[in-house]
This record gives structure tokens, sequence and C-alpha cells, in this order.
């Protein structure tokens, strides 16, 4: 197989760790360098919990990928710099595959138009675990016969955005097969401002956070006389790294963003 030079944004974060970890057990996989928010050592064996390797650490994007080489950047940062790192890699040729949440719309149309102009592939999936693009699927399916839903997603305290990448994803799947409705009581009012949870097209969404949680997601239908509850569990970060090596290896074959793990799926 082809040798895939990667650079990591996030290397101490939850998932940029397992992704170093990805890299590492990869046999086609190098790691050529890392960027930390904070410069933490000289190299990634200084920094701790991560694997005994000499890929440099920088703080810089711009600066790294002049002086490394780099067919894909992984970036598991912040939406901040995750927008920026993107630009900074197409800048560079270089293909990103993104995990982290919290693009805009019109972020990831400027993004499109990019790298379409770069023709660079590139790649951001709000959720890689291949489980959680399953039950967005099944919930695409379920949409055409169920026209109430409501999405609950659940996940440790320490996510920045809500609501999740992931429940945005499954409500605009949904409304590509069901027409907008509003929901509950024609009079329903919330006492307590945020009851009812976000609003996308009619559809609910409510972001639940607390520590012990990774991340969660329950779709859940009504009808006359019956519900259906759709639910995928993400027990650790090692079930997203699937996700990205499957992207890794995808972004090389494309030339434009490609958003959602799915659409990379067969
Ligand atoms: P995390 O543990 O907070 O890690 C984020 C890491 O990014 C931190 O180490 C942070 O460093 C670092 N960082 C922030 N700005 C940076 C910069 N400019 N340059 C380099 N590193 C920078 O978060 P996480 O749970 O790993 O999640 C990371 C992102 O992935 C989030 O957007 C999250 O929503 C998303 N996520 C995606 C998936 C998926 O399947 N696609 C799954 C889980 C999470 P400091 O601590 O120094 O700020």
């Amino acid at each position: 197989m082809q040798e895939v030079k990667i650079v990591i944004a996030g290397p101490r974060g939850n998932m940029g760790s397992e992704a170093v970890k990805l890299v590492d057990r990869t046999g086609h996989f190098t790691l050529t360098a890392v960027i930390d928010s904070k410069q933490t050592g000289q190299t990634v064996a200084d920094i701790e919990g991560l694997p005994s390797l000499d890929a440099p650490v920088y703080t810089d994007l711009d600066k790294c990928l002049s002086e490394v080489e780099c067919d894909v950047l992984i970036d598991l940062t912040t939406p901040e710099y995750g927008k920026k790192h993107m630009e900074i890699a197409f800048n560079h040729g270089v293909r990103p595959v993104v995990g982290t949440t919290g693009f805009s719309n019109d972020d990831v149309e400027e993004l499109s138009r990019v790298a379409e102009q770069k023709e660079l592939g590139a790649i951001i999936a709000p959720n890689f675990a291949i489980g959680a693009v399953l039950m967005m699927k099944f919930a695409s399916m379920a949409a055409k016969y169920f026209d109430d839903v409501e999405i609950i997603e659940q996940h440790h305290d320490r996510k920045l955005d809500a609501p999740s990448g992931t429940a945005v994803k499954t409500a605009k799947m949904i409304s590509e097969v069901r027409d907008a409705k509003k929901q509950g009581h024609e009079d329903e009012r919330e006492d307590l401002e945020g009851a009812r949870g976000a609003d996308y097209e009619g559809m609910r969404i409510h972001s639940v956070r607390l520590p012990g949680l990774v991340a969660h997601q329950e779709v859940l239908f009504g009808g006359e006389g019956q519900t259906l509850k759709i639910r995928h569990d993400s027990m650790n970060r090692a079930s997203f790294m699937p996700g990205v090596q499957l992207a890794v290896e995808t972004v090389l074959k494309i030339d434009q963003l490609v958003y959602g793990l799915e659409n990379i799926m067969e």
C-alpha cells in the first residue's frame, strides 16, 4: 500500500491522541509532525501518554507544512482552528481530514469552493463512528413513515458546541425525506426557556452534557400507538478510529470536499 504522510492537529486531545496511536499502528501511515496549541515538547515522544515517536511538535501549521512532508492533515481541535487549519492545508496542497465539529453551513460551502478550485480532496466528518453513520441512515429510512421525531444527543461535559454535529446532520438527512412540520401541541408553551429544545424545521433536538458520557444519540419517532427508538453509543474514542482510517485512505482518491462519513461508505 502507498505510504501516507500525516500531520495531526490536537495530539493531546481525547480524539487526537487516539489518532496518533492509529497512525503509529498502521503500517502504511507515517506521522511526520503534530500541531499542538502549546509547544509541550520537541517531539511526540515528549508528550505524556503518546507513543514514543520522533515526529516534531509545531504550534504553527503554516510553518510546519513549509518544513515537513505531508499528504493528509488530520484535524481534531476546535471549529475556529479547524477552519483555519483547512485553509492553510489547501494552500500547501495538503488534503484535510477533519473530525472537529461545529462548522456552519457557510463554513462548509466556503471550504468546498476552495477544495474545488484547488482540486484537492477533503473530508469533514462530524462523526467517525461507523455505527453512528448507520444510525443516521436508519433514521432517514424511518422518517419516510414517521412525521414526528425528536433527537436526544448526549456528550461529555467538555464538548464546546451544541447541538452536536451528528444531531444536526441527522436532522438534515431526515428533513430531506420529510416535509417541515411543527411538532407538539399547536398551543404549546415553554414555561422554562429551552424546555422543548432546539428547533430544526419543527424537529426538536435536545443536548445533554454530563461527565462520564462519551457520545450517544437517540432518534425517537412517534406515531399513532407506537414509537421507534434508534440509538447509538460510542463507549470510547477508539470507536472513531476505523472511520478516521477510512477517511484518510479515501481523501487521497477524491478531488472535492465530502461532508459526512456516510458519503464515503459503500
Ligand atoms: P479535546 O480532548 O478537548 O481535544 C482538543 C485538543 O485540541 C486539545 O488538546 C487542544 O489543546 C487542542 N487544540 C485546540 N486548539 C488547537 C490549535 N490551534 N492547534 C493545535 N491543537 C489545538 O477534544 P476531543 O474530544 O478530542 O475533540 C476534538 C474535536 O473533535 C471536537 O471538535 C469534538 O467535537 C470533535 N469530535 C469529533 C468526533 C468525530 O467522530 N468526528 C468524535 C469526538 C469528538 P488545549 O487543551 O491546549 O486547548
